[in-house]
């Protein structure tokens, strides 16, 4: 690792830039843009969010506060818990412990920095990692592995039976970094008894686990507040994809973006249904006037990401949607499956329901949300299989009226690289033509943005979509 990169620590560097950056939306519009001369570095990511108004300046807020709780963690007396985006932070947050999400922070390095969070990357094999392992862990999990990042007190995490390169990434730091560990695991179907019964037991164990390495029992009332604030947010989630499905869609598209990255920070916390709300009314009012959430104002193409979203470097991918009046109805990460989302109308059976009569009532709700997380939900089988990703993928695809889909992963995501083909060739049977990508959301050096632009463009130009 390059030694100007051992200067700080990357929970500690992320947090003052985006402090910094929360600071410069206090001025007026004039001052905004005339104090952009002094961070160009910063510009391609300031920007696009601040444009956004009230909600882009919520969303820094909320990136800020969660970087400072991991920074301030131990000094305000709570422990750390290294995590993955696949659970739920809402029992974290019910037993007072700071999640520190790991591919939460590679985004963000990947979206704002221009060198990348390459020298992270590499670290992990340089320890032992293959290269070919998720990026989404490897983006900030190399800063941890090097002593990089506050010292974390324990691993939580969920992907075995999911997804072995992100199960694989904890259980090597929690052996690396000899750190205490659970991990829930997941059987290959989603909807039987004895899944939701394996659950359970597997979520009874996870709470064992937390109360021993945190010290701190379970809190029924703590609990029940948190999960009514998840209950509002999920209302407004509702909501908000109701008018998704409007054509033209209403939504802005960065609030793909501020929707999962929100609740990846903080499900069950009040900040982020603050900025659910302000979303809400924006596109409540864009609805009002059958606006496209589009800054073009036109929408020409509905699409919908059947995965992960292009994060390196700012926000590029969005900006060029926008700029091609591509409208994008979500992907595998925004889509949250409470039993009452739009998509799961016939389908009931493949959502949760917030229960809050009871501690047992609780669990099994957060067991049974924690399943339904991106991936655990639909790429825990066969792509094909009842629930799995082909089918939640098309019931989006026709929910949200998209014209096409697009995948877009990492070189190490072996799960979904092993079925992308026969994935899109059935999409392609069902009429939607579907464009692999063959970048990494997280690594630049795999593809450039220019090439991935380049070959987006032929895409739509070669299959006549544009
Ligand atoms: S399923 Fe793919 S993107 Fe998700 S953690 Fe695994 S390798 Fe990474």
């Amino acid at each position: 690792m390059r030694p100007e990169i051992k200067e700080y620590n990357i929970d500690w560097m992320i947090w003052s830039i985006i402090k910094t950056a929360g600071r410069t939306t206090r001025g007026s519009d004039r001052e905004f843009y005339a104090m952009l001369e002094y961070v160009p570095y910063f510009k391609g990511i300031l920007v696009p969010i601040v444009r956004e108004g009230e909600a882009g300046k919520q969303f820094l807020e909320l990136v800020g506060e969660y970087m400072g709780n991991i920074v301030n963690a131990h000094d305000d007396g709570k422990k750390l818990a290294m995590t993955t985006f696949c659970f739920s932070p809402v029992i974290l947050y019910a037993m007072d412990i700071i999640p520190v999400t790991l591919e939460a922070i590679s985004t963000l390095g990947a979206l704002m920095w221009r060198r990348g969070t390459f020298d992270y990357l590499d670290y992990c094999c340089e320890v032992g990692f293959t290269e070919t392992s998720c990026s989404a862990q490897r983006g900030s999990l190399g800063a941890y592995l090097a002593g990089l990042g506050e010292d974390i007190d324990m691993i939580v995490c969920d992907s075995a039976g999911v997804c072995d390169t992100n199960a694989n990434s904890f259980a090597f730091t929690s052996a690396y970094l000899d750190k205490p560990f659970y991990q829930l695991n997941y059987p290959p179907e989603l909807v039987t008894d004895r899944t939701t019964s394996y659950h359970r037991e597997d979520y009874y164990g996870l709470i064992a686990f937390l109360e021993e390495q945190s010290g701190n029992k379970i809190d029924e009332g703590r609990l029940r507040y948190v999960l009514t604030e998840l209950k509002k947010q999920d209302e407004i989630l509702t909501d908000i994809e109701e008018m998704q499905s409007l054509v033209p869609n209403p939504m802005p598209i960065l609030y793909n973006l501020f929707i999962y990255a929100g609740r990846f920070f903080f499900a069950g916390m009040e900040n982020y249904t603050r900025m659910l709300e302000t979303m809400r009314d924006t596109v409540s009012a864009n609805a009002a006037e059958k606006k496209s959430g589009l800054r073009s104002g036109k929408e020409n193409l509905r699409s919908l990401f059947c995965y992960i979203d292009h994060f390196a470097v700012n926000l590029s991918l969005w900006d060029w949607l926008d700029e091609h009046g591509i409208t994008q109805v979500g992907n595998i990460l925004s889509k949250y499956y409470n039993a009452d989302a739009p998509y799961l109308e016939g389908n009931r059976e493949a959502g949760y329901t917030i229960n809050t009569e009871n501690l047992d009532s609780m669990i099994d709700t957060m067991a049974q949300m924690n399943a339904r997380m991106p991936m655990v939900l639909s790429i825990r089988g066969p792509y094909d299989a009842p629930y799995m990703w082909f089918e939640s993928s098309l019931v989006l695809a026709k929910v949200f009226s998209a014209d096409c889909v697009v995948y877009n992963g990492t070189p190490g995501c072996r799960n979904t690289w092993g079925m992308i083909k026969p994935f899109a060739r059935d999409m392609e049977k069902a009429g939607l033509p579907t464009y692999i990508m063959y970048g990494d959301a997280f690594d630049e050096r795999v593809e450039s943005w220019d090439a991935t632009e380049e070959r987006l463009e032929e895409f739509f130009r070669v299959r006549e979509l544009l």
